[in-house]
């Protein structure tokens, strides 16, 4: 399997700006990590392709966490990204499947919901945190993402996000792109940019034809008009460890923690975005109690 990367590129003598990202083999590994099932796959999928180009808007050390919860049987869907090209997600009910919509896509909108939010926090270091709340309009999440950036960070925005999935339920192809006008763009630019949106294929056809993040920008934007200013690797990745779920343990408290030894004979711990188990013995746990 190839790569998962993303560019960044400006546009249209810098009055656009540009992401894209491959990422068939960062929704994989969450699919192997959730056994989600192919509905949940494309929301899950989705929203971590969004999350990884959000996440290449910030600084190296910032990070961001996406909620979104339209109400869906899906329940909530929580991504983490950040300017690494990290990104690790979960969603409640990952083994959620419907019969394909009236377009032949997954319905996602029906897994999702459309009754809810979306909400990003963005870390930017120093305590100091953005957060952001707009409505799902949608359900099918580029539409939502594209109402958040126009809403809620006052960015005219196109969002295209897509997820293929084998009959096997493995991921056959997954990725997106994000086109950003800055201030004082043109109305030509505008005009030129939604006859290319409006002729283009849906993005996860693209992938799947073998198109790589720069010719999907190419697509959406025209050939000639495009800058790649950046390329980065991006992956599946999450940051638990012993240590992190000894600290939220602790914070149980003594009584609590007398009833995992008494009762249990120990703790198992498991992490909601990569499903990583830790154990904790009984002199592991007495050692976490307060004196
Ligand atoms: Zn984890």
């Amino acid at each position: 399997m190839t790569q998962d990367y993303l560019v960044r590129a400006l546009a249209f003598n810098d009055e656009v700006r540009a992401f894209s990202v491959r990422s068939t083999q960062t929704v994989q590994v969450a699919q192997d990590k959730h056994y989600t099932w192919p509905t949940a796959s494309a929301a899950l999928g989705r929203s971590m392709t969004a999350g990884l180009m959000m996440g290449s808007m910030l600084k190296n050390e910032e990070k961001l966490t996406i909620t979104i919860n339209g109400g869906g049987p899906i329940g909530q869907i929580i991504v983490d990204a950040n300017g690494k090209g990290e990104v690790r997600g979960y969603v409640t009910n990952p083994q959620t499947h419907f019969d394909l919509n009236e377009h032949g896509k997954l319905d996602v909108a029906r897994a999702v919901g459309t009754e809810g939010s979306l909400n990003v926090v963005k870390d930017i270091g120093m305590r100091d945190f953005f957060t952001g709340s707009t409505p799902i309009v949608s359900g099918e999440l580029g539409e939502d993402f594209t109402y958040y950036f126009a809403t809620s960070e006052q960015v005219p925005s196109a969002v295209g996000l897509g997820v293929l999935v084998n009959p096997d339920n493995t991921i056959k192809a997954a990725g997106g792109f994000i086109i950003q006008l800055m201030p004082g763009a043109s109305e030509e630019t505008i005009s030129a940019i939604e006859q290319h949106l409006g002729a283009m294929e849906p993005v996860s056809k693209l992938i799947d034809k073998g198109l790589s993040p720069e010719q999907v920008l190419e697509e959406v934007l025209g050939e000639d008009n495009i800058r790649i200013i950046d390329r980065m690797d991006v992956e599946f990745k999450c940051n638990c460890g012993k240590e992190k779920f000894s600290t939220a343990i602790k914070g149980l408290g003594n009584a609590e923690i007398d009833s995992m030894i008494k009762e249990d004979g120990g703790a198992e711990v498991e992490c909601h975005f990569c499903r990583e188990k830790y154990h904790f013995s009984v002199e592991e746990l007495e050692a976490l109690k307060e004196a």
